[in-house]
């Protein structure tokens, strides 16, 4: 079964790969690290003082488009 890396997108084989569901190891580390950049740079505080209720309406907002 052949696979495509999340992180380059190459078709990879899955059976045997130590690094799966990645290419390589560098991918497999980069994505890693790409997701905890994104986990660290969250913010603590509301972003530019938005207010409760409207980063609840951005999310409703965003819900809506995926599901449509
Ligand atoms: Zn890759």
């Amino acid at each position: 079964m052949r696979v495509k890396c999340p992180n380059c997108g190459l078709e990879t084989e899955w059976e045997g790969n130590e690094f799966r569901p990645f290419c390589s190891e560098r991918c497999r580390l980069l994505d890693f690290g790409a997701w905890a950049d994104e986990e660290y740079s969250l913010p603590v505080e509301s972003p530019d003082g938005l207010s409760p209720e409207e980063l609840d309406e951005i999310e409703k907002a965003a819900e809506k488009r995926t599901t449509e």
